[in-house]
Order: C-alpha cells, then sequence, then structure tokens
C-alpha cells in the first residue's frame, strides 16, 4: 500500500522559494577588500536570481541540461548563479581554479560547458586557455578585471551587470524532478583523470536539512557563516544552500583568503560561524599570535577536508573558538560525520577525545567498515579496515560524459553499491568514527602500519613546529618507512634529535621516524590539503635529503 502523502519534489527551487521570502531580509556579505562589504538580502538575491535565469536563457539560450560553468570566489553573484543555473533546470558546474591548466581544460571539455561565468580577477588565469576549451559559447564577466585578454577569442564576451539590467524580478521556474541532475564537482584528480560527481536536487535538499540539524552545524537566523571554504569544492560543504533554509546569513571572503583579512572581517563582521580546511586556521592561529584581534563573536568553527590537529583545536578553544570536526568528500556532499560528543561525555575528559574524531555517521548516512579479505569488521574501536558509505547523498557512480555511460570503477564502488571511500579508520561500538590514514598514505613497514596522521598530529603539538607532513618512503628492509617533513616557526631551536625524543612521546618506538627534512612550507593541494604526492616525488628526485 501507498501512503496518503503528497509526493511534493525536493528540489533547489523549493530552498530558493523559501530562503527569499520567509529569510527575506537575512544576507549575503561580500568581503570587498576596502571600504564596507557588499551587503545583499535574500530578497534582492532572489530577484536577480531571477533576472540571472532570464538572461542565461534569453540571452545566452541555456536550455534544459546544459552545463553552466563558474569560474569564481565565494561571492553574492556565485551565490545568485547557484541557485539560478539549478532551478531553470540547467546544471551548475563550478570549476575550481586553484587546478592545473591541463586538468581544468579537461574537465570544461568532458563536462562540455557552453557558458562560463567569471570573476574578473580570475580572467588572468582562464583566458590562456580559451583557446582550448572548445565548447565554450559565452563568457559572462563579474566584477573589475582586464576585459582585454578575452578579446579575440571564439567565445562571446558578457558583463553580468549589464545582462541582469532590466530583466525580470521573478521566474517561471519549472517543476523539475528530484533526481534530475542540479550541479557537478569534479574530484582533484589526485590519481588518473578527474572524476566527474553529479549531485541531484533531491541530494541537496536531503544534505542541506542535514547540515542544518542540531547535531550538524545547527546554525539558526541569529547566526553568519564565514563561508571560507571555497564554493568550487564541494558546494562549499552545502552551506549556500543549508543557509537559505533557516537564513543564517553568509560572510563571503571573495578573493580574500589570507589570515590578515581573514581576521580583519572577522573583527568587524563578527560571524558566528565559519568553515575551513584546517591549513586556513592554522593560517589565522599564526596570525592571531603574531596580532591579536577581537575573534570573541566566532563561537564554532567546522573543520573538515583534513584531519583537525589537537594542537589547533586545543589552541581554537582557548580564543573561545569551538572546533567542530567533521569528515567528508566530493561523492558524499561532502557531509559523512560530524562530531558532537555524546551527552555523557560533555563537560569530562573524555569531551575532548570525541571531538578529536571524525565523529558519527548523521541520520541518512550508513557506514561499514571493511578489511583486506571484504570481510565486514566489528564497530569495537580496534578493527581497522576502509571505511565504506551510503545513502540519498552518497554518489552511486561518476559523470561518463555527454553521451556516455555513467562509470563505476571497482576500486571506488563494492558490487552492492557502496562508496568506498578509500580512508581507513576505526568506529567504536558508539558510533564514533577515528580515521587513522587516507589507505594511500599509510606506512607499511614490516607488515605494520604507521598513521602518517598520528605522526604528523604529534609532531604539531611541538612548540617549534607550525606545520608537518609524513609520507611513506621506500625501505630496503621494511618495505617502507615515514620520512617526517617539518615546517619549524622562527627562532625555533629543536633539532631533529630533539624532534624524535618528543615524538617518543606519544608514539610507539618502531615508529620513529629516520628520516627527516626541514622544509619552507608543506605543498598544498588545490583544495588547501597537504599535497603528499609532491613530497613523495621530491624525496625520490633526492630533494629532501
Ligand atoms: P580530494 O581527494 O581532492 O582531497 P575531497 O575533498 O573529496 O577531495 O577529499 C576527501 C578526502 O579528504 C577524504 O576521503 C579524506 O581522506 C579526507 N578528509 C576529509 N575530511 C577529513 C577529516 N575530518 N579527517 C581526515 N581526513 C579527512
Amino acid at each position: 500500500m501507498l501512503s496518503t502523502m503528497q509526493d511534493v519534489p525536493l528540489t533547489v527551487t523549493r530552498i530558493l522559494r523559501h530562503g527569499t521570502t520567509v529569510h527575506g531580509t537575512s544576507q549575503v556579505i561580500t568581503w570587498t577588500g576596502e571600504g564596507a562589504p557588499q551587503r545583499r538580502t535574500f530578497h534582492e538575491l532572489g530577484e536577480r536570481t531571477a533576472q540571472l535565469a532570464h538572461a542565461l536563457r534569453d540571452d545566452l539560450g541555456v536550455t534544459d541540461d546544459e552545463r553552466v560553468a563558474t569560474f569564481m570566489w565565494n561571492n553574492a553573484e556565485h551565490v545568485e548563479a547557484y541557485f539560478a543555473v539549478p532551478c531553470m533546470g540547467a546544471i551548475l558546474h563550478t570549476l575550481n581554479l586553484r587546478l592545473p591548466a591541463d586538468q581544468l581544460t579537461w574537465i570544461v571539455e568532458h563536462a562540455a560547458d557552453r557558458v562560463i561565468i567569471v570573476n574578473g580577477s580570475l580572467i588572468g588565469l582562464i583566458a590562456p586557455l580559451l583557446p582550448q576549451l572548445t565548447s565554450v559559447e559565452h563568457i559572462v564577466v563579474s566584477g573589475a578585471g582586464d576585459r582585454s585578454l578575452l578579446a579575440g577569442g571564439h567565445a562571446q564576451v558578457h558583463e553580468y551587470e549589464e545582462l541582469l539590467a532590466g530583466k525580470p524580478t521573478a521566474y517561471d521556474w519549472p517543476e523539475l524532478d528530484e533526481r534530475a541532475a542540479a550541479a557537478m564537482c569534479y574530484t582533484s584528480g589526485t590519481t588518473g583523470d578527474p572524476k566527474g560527481v553529479v549531485y541531484s536536487h533531491r541530494s541537496i535538499y536531503l544534505h542541506s536539512m542535514q547540515v542544518n540539524m542540531t547535531q550538524s552545524m545547527g546554525l539558526t537566523d541569529a547566526d553568519t557563516s564565514l563561508v571560507v571554504v571555497p564554493q568550487f569544492h564541494v558546494n562549499a560543504w552545502g552551506l549556500p544552500h543549508a543557509t537559505l533554509m533557516t537564513g543564517v546569513n553568509m560572510l563571503m571572503p571573495d578573493r580574500f583568503l589570507q589570515p590578515a583579512p581573514l581576521a580583519e572581517m572577522i573583527e568587524s563582521v563578527r560571524p558566528t560561524h565559519a568553515a575551513a580546511v584546517p591549513t586556513i586556521w592554522q593560517g589565522l592561529l599564526a596570525e592571531l599570535t603574531a596580532k591579536p584581534r577581537d575573534v570573541s563573536s566566532l563561537g564554532q568553527v567546522t573543520i573538515g577536508g583534513s584531519a583537525c590537529p589537537p594542537s589547533l583545536m586545543a589552541a581554537f578553544d582557548e580564543l573561545g573558538m569551538r572546533v567542530c570536526h567533521a569528515w567528508g568528500m566530493t561523492e558524499t556532499s561532502p557531509l559523512g560525520t560530524v562530531s558532537r560528543p555524546p551527552a555523557h561525555a560533555i563537560g569530562t575528559d573524555a569531551e575532548f577525545e570525541y571531538r578529536l574524531t571524525q565523529g558519527r555517521f548523521p541520520a541518512g548516512v550508513e557506514g561499514r567498515l571493511v578489511g583486506p579479505g571484504g570481510e565486514h569488521l566489528p564497530w569495537d574501536g580496534e578493527s581497522a579496515g576502509e571505511l565504506e558509505v551510503r545513502g540519498p547523498w552518497i554518489a552511486a557512480s561518476y559523470y561518463g560524459g555527454a553521451g556516455g555511460e555513467t562509470i563505476k570503477p571497482d576500486d571506488k564502488f563494492s558490487e552492492d553499491g557502496w562508496l568506498k571511500t578509500g580512508d581507513v579508520g576505526v568506529i567504536t561500538s558508539d558510533g564514533f568514527l577515528t580515521l587513522t590514514d587516507r589507505a594511500k598514505d599509510v606506512i607499511k613497514s614490516g607488515g605494520e602500519w604507521i598513521s602518517s596522521v598520528d605522526l604528523e598530529n604529534a609532531l604539531m603539538s611541538h612548540p617549534d613546529v607550525a606545520e608537518a607532513a609524513v609520507v611513506a618512503v621506500p625501505d630496503e628492509k621494511w618495505g617502507e618507512r615515514p620520512l617526517a617533513t617539518v615546517v619549524l616557526r622562527e627562532d625555533a631551536t629543536a633539532d631533529y634529535a630533539a624532534l624524535r625524543d618528543f615524538l617518543a612521546g606519544s608514539v610507539a618506538k618502531w615508529q620513529l621516524p629516520e628520516r627527516w627534512a626541514v622544509i619552507t612550507a608543506v605543498p598544498k593541494t588545490s583544495v588547501g590539503k597537504f599535497d603528499k604526492k609532491v613530497l613523495r616525488r621530491q624525496y625520490a628526485a633526492g630533494e629532501l635529503d
């Protein structure tokens, strides 16, 4: 028997209608680098979103199912694209502006993007690629920047504001199938070609509700969220959609992602929440240590994308910025786990330990650990295996290109359809996940596994160490051994022997690295994570001895 309930499709359009009416006075605040930030209400956002949809359809001829790409920072115009494109029935494709040229070219061609909306400040990055971007017919430029670099190419160049000017401020949004594609995002292609994940209206809707739950970010219209995590990286962790559902004000940093302007915007706009990867927060912490600011508004900081070092969590606690650790992937929309300690641990010594874990699966995400022989492992806090997940906002396959079949590589999906995350960890009987490493980063030494993350966290708790990355390097006797690369703080006095002694206090003796290198900065990926393949390459080339 079927239910008697209404079958209303869960679409991004419903989020847009709700946010721009019920929460019409909430704001998107964009940092401009000088003077007052730009402020637009959600009501204005709704009007401009309608204008953009008219422009895309009437002036540029965008029809159903076409991909409209963005090459943009986090700002109000990017939020407008986030809603106009999916709600008109097309597909928003956010391009990661930090990817190398060959990957970007590959991705634009693979997605067959016909329109790209570009921030003026990024013209210099995209212009040299244009001759190879043969699918692109229209470039829409928003904000200041040198347009002359785009002249003479095959694509027509338009001004964002000119396209919107005079267009109707309402749009007859079509009723869409909730399973239809709404947005797409490519993984950063650490191995092989990048892979396209295509989110549905339904997956975005359900994921946004989850982001808003009290056990997740739990924000309300009394909050302002500083969205540092880029809109080109897994939909800025779902924040632009989730904030429209609950009326949370968005503070968008645009291109001002360096520690000093971040500190300045926190002090002057006074956000209550912020979200970004650990490297951003390490930078902010150093800035605040050198030049203290009033960051007292920032009560909650969501950290994910890489493991949050305990030293960072403790330092933020001292500053009154309470860290909430979360885990996810491009394939998981990204919210996969969130670490809110259980009620019984709050106020006890165990609370901090719980907060350091990657957290619990929310309702809607199921997780399991799989051993090397394919066996399912118990949740006993000790049995380590690869994490597999499934749920309504988890990818079931990758985009196969225009007219192509979807792609389901065996190393990414199990036979029964779960996503293989490539992350290795343990789960306790009360459901808390601790990731010990990425499968490809684990150091396999003489039949035992060493967690590179454990060594890094221990090293980064040393006062002389600003950053530390540990990678596996070949070893004749043991197969692999850890190489510790460290970035020392100014005035540091510690040498390798001192760091090794320090590590001996928290890890087993056989895990202590024999190989060390001091570097000036840990190489980072396009989304600000430690890029260990660069370190492995540098070691192989003899550059780290
Ligand atoms: P990329 O593979 O380019 O880094 P993603 O952003 O999709 O792209 O990264 C997902 C991966 O990031 C996860 O599989 C995991 O290895 C890592 N990750 C994300 N959040 C955490 C976290 N809180 N702790 C440890 N690792 C994390």
